[in-house]
């Protein structure tokens, strides 16, 4: 993991402005620079930059965040990746981290289960895109291309090992252990069939599990990732990532109330979550 010391250097390190200007095109507006939103459609600029604040911020869509959140959201980058980036455009050296594939491994580091799950995600939200039933499903409940997008929301193809296509190695030990995989009486198959993917984020926004939904009328209704080594159930609030980000004029109160709905019921929190000029 990354140390709390560094991604703090970090971010003192970069501007944020410098970050953001070369993605988006900005213009000076009194103490901060706008432009239009990356994050949803608009012809009229509401996506804001502060200097001062290191924050961005879009009065459109609610997308809000820092240099690393902004990476993450814009690139659909994982924490780790995001860090990376900017790291490299900071020109600042990455502590040690537990070295990747081949090598000498430490024993006690194991494989990368956050970066199987960020891989597995973008999986899930890519096969989204072509998959027109799922596509109609989300319409049919309400939800716009706009916030699946926001919300990285996927679908998982109506396939055995539909994960094969993302992993070089199906037989992976780790794709079991972070509860992608199942393993029974010697067969392995993708946990996830046929549902609608809602990845299940820390703050941080690194994902740790996903809850997936039925499309039709199979049980159950809502399944979700086991626990895992990254997972643990209960300890953290999950979709307080997604929450934070999307709540806006909304007292403390409520907005852990929404967070509490996202977990429980994805939809009603994203209803809550979301602005109501964003909505379709
Ligand atoms: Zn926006």
């Amino acid at each position: 993991m990354i140390p709390d010391s560094f991604k703090q250097e970090l971010l003192n390190r970069v501007d944020i402005v410098d970050v953001v200007s070369p993605r988006v095109a900005l213009k000076k507006a009194g103490a901060n620079w706008v432009g239009l939103c990356p994050f949803h459609g608009e012809k009229t600029p509401s996506f804001s930059v502060s200097p001062a604040k290191q924050f961005y911020h879009c009065f459109g869509c609610g997308a809000h965040g820092n240099a690393i959140g902004f990476l993450m959201e814009y690139g659909g980058l994982g924490y780790v990746e995001a860090v990376k980036e900017l790291a490299d455009e900071a020109g600042m050296k990455l502590p040690d981290l537990p070295p990747r594939g081949g090598g000498a491994r430490p024993e006690r580091a194991g494989p990368d289960l956050y970066e199987l799950l960020q891989r597995a995600a973008r999986f899930y939200h890519e096969q989204l895109k072509s998959s027109p039933r799922a596509i109609d499903y989300l319409k049919g409940r309400g939800l716009s291309g706009q916030v699946a997008a926001r919300y990285h929301l996927g679908y998982a193809p109506a396939q055995w090992q539909g994960l094969g296509a993302a992993f070089e190695r199906y037989d992976d030990r780790a794709l079991v252990e972070c509860g992608l995989v199942v393993e029974n009486e010697g067969k392995r198959y993708d946990r996830f069939r046929d549902r609608i993917m809602f990845p299940i984020r820390t703050v941080q926004g690194e994902v740790i599990g996903f809850g997936g939904r039925v499309l039709g009328h199979g049980e159950p209704k809502y399944l979700n990732s086991p626990e895992t080594p990254v997972f643990e159930k209960g300890r953290e609030l999950y979709g307080l990532y997604e929450a934070r980000a999307g709540i806006r004029d909304e007292d403390s109160r409520s907005s852990s109330r929404a967070t509490w709905t996202w977990w429980r019921s994805p939809r009603a929190a994203l209803r809550k979550a979301w602005p109501r000029s964003a909505r379709l």
